[in-house]
């Protein structure tokens, strides 16, 4: 048996060899395994001297202040302190939130579970490419609306919302705003000040760093509130408690660090890479790109196969790991949310594939992943005729 080729990065990517390196330096006795809690050891200090060093890595990144990092176990517990840290504490000022209908489930989730606690949403439904406009948000501001949240690339589509251009509007109508930028690092610039985000979800594993660990960025000038969800010895300015994943968050911190310095070349080279991908399949019938390109991250492509199911076109290509929508509803049958709310008619929505590449995806992965998708589409649509 084959090794599959490996497209799922959107998924989660592996953790950079670099990374794993460092990682490993912090879990043993001839490492730096303490507790960074402990105050009263030098093996304490050296181990929050590793989180701090990691700290702003995360932070120099984004260009924040390294105290505007609170670690969190993913991405997926940052937005859950973002949506609902930030509600609680906000609601003398307002109870409505604004997002959309394409986010990921951890903020989709997350909104409802605040609509059962009587705050109040408005979900935005996305053009044909899957974006939310300026023009959009700007209609849906009310005088009660606290936060916006919207993310910045999305994972299903890997199209690219204007930060700017909606914080700006959110600004403008006295909300806050957040943004959940797990599938952004390393591929698209997430300066803070400059595109004005007060609050933002990273994850360690979406950047080819471990999975379990992510940051919440939360702006101290404004000062942006949030309630913590955890409790438990007031770790992280009180907004986060729990022991410190050393080894976790060093791995997450040198991963950004790679991520800066090398994010730029590796996009250059993924472009070249889903390109091969595209003019190796240009010449065939019935392929539906549901990626708007000219808006979106090169490192994820969207395509829908007219005439043939997505679920026979996934069993065809068992030496591909690709995921039909997203990983997290590919469980079921249903077709995924995001591509629905695009317009996309429920039989492509159910054929299409999601192509994400990365760091480690070799000109010989795509011609393997064009060959045998030329094969599994010959061979599906002549038993369909
Ligand atoms: C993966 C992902 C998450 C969840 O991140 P975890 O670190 O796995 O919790 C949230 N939002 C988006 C857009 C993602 O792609």
């Amino acid at each position: 048996m084959t090794t599959p080729v490996y497209l799922d990065y959107a998924a989660t990517t592996p953790v950079d060899p670099r990374v794993a390196e460092l990682m490993a330096r912090h879990l043993t006795l001839d490492g730096i395994f303490a507790n960074p809690a402990s105050r009263s050891h030098m093996l304490g200090w050296q181990a929050e001297q590793a989180v701090e060093n990691a700290r702003r890595q995360v932070a120099d990144l984004i260009a924040a202040d390294p105290r505007e990092i609170v670690w969190t176990s993913g991405a997926t517990e940052a937005d859950n302190l973002a949506l609902t840290g930030f509600l609680r504490a906000n609601r003398h000022r307002g109870r409505h939130l604004i997002t959309s209908v394409v986010e990921h489930k951890a903020v989709v989730d997350t909104a409802r579970a605040l609509e059962d606690e009587g705050f109040k949403v408005t979900w935005l439904t996305p053009a044909g490419d899957g974006r939310i406009s300026p023009a959009q948000l700007r209609e849906a501001l009310r005088e009660d609306t606290v936060l916006v949240s919207l993310m910045a690339v999305n994972n299903e589509l890997g199209v690219i919302h204007d930060l700017a251009a909606l914080a700006e509007v959110a600004h403008a109508g006295g909300a806050a705003f957040h943004v959940d930028a797990a599938q952004a690092v390393g591929r698209i610039d997430l300066d803070v000040n400059q595109l004005g985000i007060d609050l933002m979800s990273l994850s360690g594993h979406k950047a080819y760093g471990p999975k379990g660990v992510g940051a919440l960025y939360v702006r101290r000038h404004p000062d942006i509130r949030v309630e913590a969800l955890i409790h438990g010895g007031g770790h992280e300015r009180g907004m986060r408690s729990g022991t410190l994943p050393t080894h976790q968050i060093v791995g997450m911190g040198e991963a950004f660090a790679i991520a800066a310095a090398e994010g730029e070349a590796d996009q250059a080279r993924i472009t070249s890479l889903r390109d091969r991908l595209l003019e190796g399949l240009a010449d065939l019938d019935g392929i539906h790109r549901n990626t708007a390109l000219e808006a979106a991250v090169p490192n994820i492509l969207n395509l829908a196969f007219a005439g043939v199911e997505g679920e026979s076109l996934l069993m065809a290509l068992r030496d591909i790991a690709l995921s039909t929508g997203s990983a997290c509803n590919s469980a079921s049958v249903e077709p995924s949310y995001v591509l629905k709310s695009i317009g996309l008619p429920r039989a492509l929505a159910l054929a299409s594939l999601r192509f994400s590449f990365g760091r480690f995806t070799t000109e010989a992965d795509i011609d393997r992943a064009v060959d045998a998708l030329r094969h599994a589409l010959s061979g599906l649509r002549r038993q369909a005729q």
